[in-house]
């Protein structure tokens, strides 16, 4: 099978990874500094990360024993493969969504039933209870806003969908990585005898794609089959502190999210006076298709200025279609004028 990989490129203008544009806070880097020092190196981490734990779940408003955190969100997303999939196991997905979803249930033996997500990449409740009824998957996944088209599953869907992998006795897991720029979050339907996770990540809002930390808030009983299967000390000291002290920033955290909104709106505009179609974005990236050129190609002609996009136009359901993260003004500027310039 082939990995998974992002490739990079050596550009001035990096827009391919939906990473935040802004460095965290001077003030967390200086935080993070002086507590290095004070780790006990000699020793292994606290196993089940409970200070990092707490304090995810205060910020949701639930206890620790709600919270699992781990390497990167695609190590939630691995971990409960794990403990849920398996060979003689289904997970279900609508395609095209995350190809790490599918691809983490590969590697884990677990069988993948695809579902296919409507003309304008909603999901489409005939079409899951379909998939549902047909597959009766032991893990289902959603994925809102949904990478790489940045539409937003209605929170009707999401409740249908619940419902439905309820009834079929799974579990359903919306990956949240881009929530914070959405207008609501599943994290409002978790409850206890709900099978339901919501998993997020440091590696967006929180400007710590570096540091790998993600986490997903679900009952307790699911939180403890997770620790069971996933490795020992797994999660270092240096990441759980990092990630307890940026929930000291939270305020200009949110102030960047707001930022970043306020920026893709004006993307938005942009791109939508140039002729290329685009799809409705609740995260921090916008899909995109070039009308008049191939989007290989002015992926190409992009690069040749600079500017690296993602080339999803040779993926499955997304012909000609190229994705772009939400930059820096100066950025999207330097995007706007580049592609327009191949365009007209
Ligand atoms: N889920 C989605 C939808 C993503 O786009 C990404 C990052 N590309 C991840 C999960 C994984 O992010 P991380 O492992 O950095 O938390």
């Amino acid at each position: 099978m082939d990995g998974y990989h992002s490739p990079q490129l050596d550009v001035r203008v990096r827009l391919n990874t939906n990473e935040s544009p802004e460095p965290p806070p001077v003030a967390w880097v200086d935080e993070l500094t002086a507590a290095i020092t004070r780790v006990d190196w000699n020793r292994y981490p606290d196993r089940s990360a409970v200070g990092l734990r707490s304090a995810i779940g205060h910020l949701h408003g639930v206890g620790p024993e709600h919270v699992f955190a781990a390497n990167g969100s695609n190590e939630v997303l691995q971990t409960l493969l794990l403990a849920y999939g398996g060979p003689g196991r289904t997970a279900a997905v609508w395609e095209p969504t995350y190809a790490l979803h599918s691809h983490i249930a590969r590697l884990t033996g677990t069988a993948v039933a695809v579902g296919e997500r409507a003309e304008d990449f909603s999901v489409d409740p005939v079409e899951v209870a379909r998939l549902l009824d047909d597959a009766r998957p032991e893990l289902a996944f959603l994925c809102s806003p949904n990478n790489p088209t940045g539409v937003v599953d209605d929170e009707r869907t999401v409740a249908a969908v619940l419902d439905r992998v309820d009834a079929a006795g799974g579990l359903l897991v919306v990956d949240e990585a881009y929530g914070q720029f959405a207008q609501w979050s599943a994290l409002d339907l978790v409850d206890a005898d709900v099978p339901l996770v919501v998993t997020r990540t440091f590696s967006k809002t929180w400007s710590m794609a570096a540091a790998r930390l993600g986490y997903l808030v679900g009952p307790a009983e699911v939180v403890a089959e997770l620790e069971k299967v996933v490795l020992p000390y797994h999660l270092d000291a240096v990441t759980q502190l990092a990630g307890r002290l940026a929930l000291d920033h939270a305020a200009e955290m949110d102030a960047r999210v707001a930022r970043l909104v306020e920026e893709r709106g004006r993307l938005v505009a942009r791109l939508d006076e140039l002729p290329v179609r685009t799809w409705p974005s609740g995260a921090n990236f916008v899909l995109f298709r070039p009308t008049r050129l191939d989007g290989a190609t002015v992926w190409r002609e992009l690069v040749d200025r600079s500017v690296l996009v993602r080339d999803c136009s040779s993926w499955p359901r997304l012909e000609g279609c190229l994705r772009v993260t939400v930059g820096t003004p100066t950025e999207d500027d330097a995007f706007l004028t580049a592609l327009e310039e191949i365009l007209t």
